[in-house]
């Protein structure tokens, strides 16, 4: 594995990996902000196997951090990570400092006017400006035909899905599926700020989606119905900041659209803001 810092590293490596295995094969890429657990490592497997190259970044980008939030106390994991990445069989892992990544007077990109500015657009204003701007770079820097993003995060797929359409950008976006403990949390790098007694009222998030779920098995269909349903499952959470119910294209629903719907939860405990989603 090729650790590279700057970007003419990283070129000098991709070039090499191309000359080492006399090919031009294609690169399979994965974005990351590090601290890498079960849920990163699924996408890593997932782009090992579909591509001839895979390259890892490892980058806590500053831009998409709203002030007041926690970019200074943002979990780092170098050394355990570049063990993780090795083991993966990750090619490069691009790890650049923020330098490289941004100069002063940037040309930047917004989130579009609607999907941008709602759920975690509206309650993060700004924060998916600086996403989108960062994972632009990324994914023109990596030069990778397949970007391996989780549906975790089920906003930010979709609108890296919209920019690389409406840019016209030559790389495949491949959502993956959420992983999650044995109790039913989502993975999340912000997971370690939870104590056991406060992991317990986190697994509210996933019992609202699961009771959400029960309710459209059972044949109701009513969006406020279950939101309804949903925040009195989540009663134990400290505060909830949304519950929604979004067709894939994240326009509201009055009913879902099953096979076309995502519910959305959003929720702080103790110290860290947690997300989660199901894909009904
Ligand atoms: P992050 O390091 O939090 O920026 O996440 C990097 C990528 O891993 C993003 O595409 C996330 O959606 C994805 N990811 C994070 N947690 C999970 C999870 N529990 N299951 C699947 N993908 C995840």
């Amino acid at each position: 594995m090729i650790i590279a810092k700057t970007i003419a590293e990283l070129q000098e490596a991709k070039k090499s990996l191309r000359q080492a295995q006399g090919t031009r094969g294609s690169i399979g890429f994965v974005p990351t902000m590090g601290a890498l657990h079960q849920g990163h490592l699924s996408l890593l497997q997932q782009a090992r196997k579909e591509n001839a190259h895979l390259i890892v970044s490892i980058f806590v980008n500053p831009t998409q951090f709203l002030e007041g939030e926690d970019l200074d106390a943002y979990p780092r994991r170098d050394e355990a990570d570049k063990k993780i990445c090795e083991r993966s069989g990750v090619d490069i892992l691009f790890m650049p400092d923020i330098d490289s990544m941004y100069e002063k007077d940037e040309l930047c990109i917004g989130a579009p006017a609607l999907r941008g500015y709602v759920l975690e657009g509206e309650k993060r204003p700004g924060h998916f400006d600086g996403m989108l701007q960062v994972v632009m770079k990324l994914l023109n820097l990596s030069s990778a035909s397949k970007a391996y993003f989780g549906k975790k995060d089920a906003q930010q797929l979709a609108l890296v899905s919209q920019m690389v359409k409406n840019y016209f950008m030559d790389v495949e976006i491949i959502p993956c599926d959420i992983v999650r403990d044995e109790n039913g949390l989502a993975l999340s790098s912000r997971n370690v700020y939870l104590d056991a007694q406060q992991k317990q009222r986190a697994l509210a998030l996933s019992r609202s989606l699961k009771q959400a779920t029960k309710m459209v098995m059972s044949g109701e269909l009513n969006v406020e119905t279950i939101k309804k349903e949903m925040r009195h499952v989540l009663d134990e959470v400290d505060e909830v900041e949304y519950v929604a119910i979004v067709d894939r294209a994240f326009n509201d629903l009055k009913e879902v659209e099953i096979g076309n719907s995502i519910i959305l939860v959003a929720a702080w405990v103790g110290k860290p803001r947690l997300i989660d989603n199901l894909w009904i």
